[in-house]
């Protein structure tokens, strides 16, 4: 049975109450595997509003993407949800964040969901339900990952098993480290990826490397010292997390004018696409990566002009 990963946010009305109704109501659209705690969240986008309380569930279906949609849709309506401006309040969010490997791109269903890398409110549930994610997770800024906090368990232990089997239970502490090297390992050798790097407070870094690397046509990271990259006037926007870098369309170039915030490239690492944006105005000076190259954490990718 396809199992999938859904978000739950809201931040209307009694909260806590509504996302517990909303996880009954996903049982009765399958089986729901495993049920993360409850996090709060700063707004995102429209900041102006009420803080969020976020969570994420494993649901396995025979239910079709689409049909799955729909069904969100309907208990988000059921639950109070009424129609308000993109990234507003709301009392109940329903997102699929992935079903199973499946890749759509349809107007009204993108899968993966496309801002799950870039957010923590996201990630930090579903990391607690799947290490796969965690990687993602750690590679956010500390910045996005403080934004969002554990709150405690959404549902009381006693309703969480009951709504669970028992082989899959939710962990409630972050892995420990060597779950977590084991989970990023596996999914490292799916990827192209030829190097991830792990870094822990107070533990010495772990390296992972693949035996064959492809040809090395990047031009070295910027390590914040003497290099061109660092002159006063230029702005590098570097990778924020190790992957492929693949360029935006139409293609950026050396020398173009931006008029304003554009996704330049992005970055695709676990088969999710992470955006690498001009982050306002200025001439592209620099491209100091290639189309489809490996690019690893802090890596110089452009290199703009903001004068
Ligand atoms: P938000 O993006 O803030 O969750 P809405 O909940 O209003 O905003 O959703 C806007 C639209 O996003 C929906 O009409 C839905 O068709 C579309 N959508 C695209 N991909 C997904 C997905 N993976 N999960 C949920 N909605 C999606
Ligand atoms: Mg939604």
């Amino acid at each position: 049975m396809p199992s999938a990963a859904i978000g739950l946010g809201g931040n209307l009305g009694d909260v806590a109450t509504t996302l517990r109704s909303a996880v009954r109501a996903l049982a009765a659209l399958g089986r729901v595997a495993a049920v993360s705690s409850l996090y709060t969240s700063r707004p995102w986008g429209v900041t102006a509003q009420p803080d969020f309380l976020n969570a994420a569930v494993l649901l396995e279906t025979d239910l079709e993407a689409p049909e799955l949609l729909r069904r969100l849709q309907a208990i988000e309506r059921r639950l109070g949800r009424t129609p308000g401006p993109r990234w507003g309040p709301r009392a109940i969010d329903l997102d699929i964040l992935t079903y199973g490997d499946l890749r759509l791109d349809e107007s009204d269903l993108q899968l993966p969901h496309p801002r799950l890398a870039e957010r923590a409110f996201v990630l930090a549930p579903l990391a607690e339900l799947d290490a796969a994610f965690r990687p993602l997770y750690d590679a956010l800024h500390a910045r996005e990952r403080d934004s969002v906090r554990l709150a405690g368990p959404l549902l009381p232990g006693g309703e969480t098993e009951s709504l669970m089997s028992d082989d899959h239970q939710p962990a409630g502490t972050p892995a420990p480290l060597a779950a977590r090297v084991r989970a990023l390992a596996e999914a490292f050798v799916q990827t192209d990826l030829v190097r991830l790097r792990i870094e822990e407070p107070n533990e010495d870094a772990i390296e992972l490397r693949k035996p064959a690397a492809p040809p090395a046509a990047i031009a070295p990271a910027d390590d914040g010292s003497d290099s061109p990259a660092s002159a006063p006037h230029l702005d590098a926007i570097k990778a924020d997390l190790v992957g492929i870098v693949h360029f935006s369309r139409p293609a950026p170039l050396e020398g173009e004018r931006l008029a304003g915030d554009r996704e330049l490239a992005y970055v695709e690492a676990l088969g999710i696409r992470n955006p690498v944006r001009s982050r306002g105005a200025g001439r592209i000076a620099t491209i100091t990566v290639r189309d489809g190259a490996p690019v690893e954490y802090g890596q110089v990718l452009f290199e703009l002009d903001r004068g």
